[in-house]
């Protein structure tokens, strides 16, 4: 079943609770605002597996390509208890749409954890994702993770909400799957999907096309994992303005001589970096509501989240 509103796995101590090994909570303007919007899903691995408030600082052990969460103060191996404990978590909550995890911390960071080789190892070897973020991508490998002090960023915050809107909007397809229904929702995010890897749309299509003579099931974990590959990176540039020419090709010759070229200007001002893309979407979008052309006028392309998500301004707030 659809969620009303994205639902999305956080780090507990974002905010929610003061459960942080000193006993401390990480305030977040960015989740605050997003609080009306978005229903979070708090959790803390550390604090659900009984390591208490406050408590030693806990590592992660790499070794023998084998990750192990350990508590060098005390001697303790909490790895099995981690594991029995996220399996189960992950598990009761097959329905959210993504996760926005706290930077660095062995259990919930996204990456640059130190790795330790041994409990009580003196030096590192590395660094790399914590023990959380690796459980999800084993388990949900389609979710997108993200970590709050990147949603300061833009452009990453965008690809955040494009991302979880999307995913909730795919678990509708996937519970009211009729061959009709992927058409449409392949259809509305066509340039969306272009904007990000045009060759990734390209199977997309092939797949729709073949979806008659496949089982449901294969369709859907299909298509899944090609949504995933769209939105592996951030949209470069390049794909951007060629899905953006494509959609100007529906309303070019409605438009004035002078209309075209401040268009084709503005694209090279994007280019060059001197407007962002809001700034085009903006201009594009004005003349599809000006012309009413259907088509365009359902492209998520120009609609990707809810409006009041756009208002969210940077926090001013870096990585902690
Ligand atoms: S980073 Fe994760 S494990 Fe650490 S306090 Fe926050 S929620 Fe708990």
């Amino acid at each position: 079943m659809k969620n009303a509103v994205p639902k999305i796995g956080v780090s507990k101590c974002l905010t929610f609770d003061a459960c942080r090994y000193d006993g401390q909570m990480i305030p977040s303007e960015f989740i605050e605002r997003m609080k009306p919007f978005l229903d979070f899903v708090p959790v803390c691995p550390e604090v659900s597996v009984g390591l208490g408030v406050p408590r030693k600082a806990t590592r992660l052990v790499f070794n023998e390509d084998r990750y192990s969460m350990v508590q060098p103060a005390l001697e303790k191996d909490c790895t099995q208890d981690m594991e029995e404990f996220l399996n189960s978590w992950l598990q009761d909550h097959p329905d959210l749409d993504g996760f926005l995890l706290k930077s660095r911390s062995p259990s919930c960071g996204i990456k640059d954890v130190r790795l330790y080789p041994t409990m009580n190892s003196q030096s590192t070897i590395g660094k790399g994702i914590g023990y959380f973020p690796h459980k999800i991508q084993q388990i949900y490998p389609h979710l997108v993770i993200e970590d709050e002090g990147r949603m300061n960023n833009a452009r990453i915050r965008e690809h955040f909400f494009t991302r979880i809107y999307l995913q909730n909007a795919f678990c509708e397809l996937s519970t009211k799957y009729t061959i009709s229904s992927l058409v449409q929702f392949h259809t509305v995010h066509k340039y969306l999907f272009m904007a990000y890897r045009p060759s990734v749309l390209q199977k997309m299509g092939q797949l729709v096309a073949h979806a008659k003579k496949m089982p449901n099931e294969d369709v859907l974990s299909s298509y899944q994992g090609y949504i995933a590959e769209v939105f592996s990176t951030l949209p470069r540039t390049p794909s951007i303005i060629n899905a953006l020419q494509h959609c100007f090709g529906y309303v070019s010759d409605k438009l004035s001589g002078q209309e075209r070229s401040y268009f084709l200007k503005q694209i090279q001002h994007y280019k060059e970096k001197r407007i962002p893309l809001s700034a085009l979407l903006s201009l594009m979008k004005s003349w599809i509501v000006r012309f009413q052309e259907p088509y365009l006028l359902e492209q998520r392309l120009f609609d990707p989240y809810p409006e009041e998500l756009m208002d969210v301004q940077d926090s001013g707030k870096g990585n902690d």
